[in-house]
């Protein structure tokens, strides 16, 4: 008897259950700003949330008249992506994408869909459920800032590039006037003085601007690369300050890369002219070159020195060290403050990134990550 009682009281919550279950996932479909849309194996739609009427601008039994809807109103080059979207969910998987598609009064929309297949209790797929978000605004803010972004680099790349050859100009014309110079005297030879000064300055600064712009631009043709063979072309290239500075370099077995040989030969000529440029006098260099092995995915190359170290007042986390023509050392040290701004973007169009730690009076650290590739056999 009791035992009766006991079971109609279990079966009376289970019912309370559904209901309550069934209300919460009401009122939630029913008030997300998302379109929810539930079809069956057959691709039939046997269930879509009010705001798809908002999103797309038809009422909800038009979709639910329509079997293709929602291929018919997506753009014609996005279409595939959705039959790849309910292909991929066919086989168990959920699938990303973002696509366009058009509103009934003809305005190119952007969705960003994610499809999931369901499962019954036996563990086989029942229906497919799609959520797609309005990121149409986002999408054009971003096309926005990108088109910005572009004309604004190849403005820089113009003017940098063009002002080249009238600064050539006015160095010939210095030179011929330099050979002249013994007439020249007192004001005019030390006006004479600071023109040919404010025109090399002028030179490398349109010289780094051109660096940078080029860093930012080039197209990157990527493949593999053999940081074995890289790293000691470059310690190579700069064997005479390594002569100078006496320094001691220690480079360790290195990792096969995806990258660009030119740019990545800049990327650590950069890193290695600058720990042999930033040493301090009060200890022989010592600079060493290795891989970080405890990620497998990607290349966490190494580049140490026991320099001066970097001054960091602001902590910022040495962020201002990778903009452009930010120094944090002054004076004694030649250079141009284009260099790390140059390698951070050069490793970030890789895919990469780029972290530094440093002590003032102990040295520097800097990490540079690649995509890793598995190197052949033998
Ligand atoms: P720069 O032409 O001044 O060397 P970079 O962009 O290469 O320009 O570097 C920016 C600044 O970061 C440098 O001016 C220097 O203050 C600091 N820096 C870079 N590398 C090191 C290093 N290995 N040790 C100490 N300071 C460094």
């Amino acid at each position: 008897m009791f035992s009766r009682i006991f079971e109609s009281l279990k079966i009376q919550d289970k019912v309370s259950h559904n209901d309550e279950y069934k209300i919460r996932y009401q009122s939630l479909t029913d008030n997300l700003a998302a379109s929810v849309v539930i079809r069956d194996c057959h691709g039939k739609t046997t269930y879509c949330s009010p705001y798809t009427e908002v999103l797309t601008g038809y009422s909800l039994q038009e979709i639910y008249n329509n079997p293709d809807f929602f291929i018919e109103s997506a753009h014609e080059e996005d279409r595939s992506l959705y039959k790849r979207a309910l292909k991929i969910c066919a086989s168990g998987e959920l699938f990303n994408f973002k696509h366009r598609f058009f509103h009934k009064t003809g305005i190119e929309m952007w969705g960003e869909t994610r499809t999931v297949p369901i499962f019954d209790t036996k563990g086989e797929i029942s229906s497919f459920l799609s959520i797609t978000l309005d990121v149409t605004s986002m999408v054009r803010n971003q096309k926005q800032i990108e088109e910005k972004n572009s004309s604004l680099r190849d403005f820089t790349y113009m003017v940098s590039h063009d002002l080249k050859a009238p600064i050539s100009t006015i160095k010939g014309m210095l030179n011929i006037l330099q050979t002249e110079m013994p007439n020249f005297q007192g004001d005019n030879l030390v006006a004479l003085e600071h023109i040919i000064k404010a025109t090399t300055r002028l030179e490398s600064l349109v010289g780094s601007v051109l660096e940078y712009s080029k860093a930012s631009n080039d197209n990157l043709s990527l493949g593999p690369v053999e940081l074995n063979e890289i790293i000691p072309e470059v310690i190579n290239d700069h064997q005479t300050a390594i002569n100078n500075s006496k320094a001691k370099i220690s480079i360790q077995d290195l990792p096969l890369i995806h990258g660009e040989k030119l740019k990545v030969y800049q990327i650590f000529s950069n890193l290695i002219g600058n720990a042999l440029k930033y040493r301090d006098l009060k200890r022989p260099l010592e600079i060493n070159i290795y891989q970080d092995k405890t990620n497998t995915r990607l290349a966490n190359i190494i580049v140490e020195d026991n320099g001066c170290g970097i001054p960091n007042d602001k902590n910022d986390k040495f962020e201002s060290i990778f903009r452009p023509f930010a120094r944090a050392h002054s004076g004694n040290v030649e250079g141009s403050g284009i260099g790390l701004a140059c390698v951070k973007k050069l490793v970030e169009r890789h895919g990469g990134e780029i972290k530094v730690e440093s002590t003032v009076g102990q040295g520097s650290k800097f990490c540079v990550s690649f995509l890793r590739l598995a190197k052949q056999a033998g």
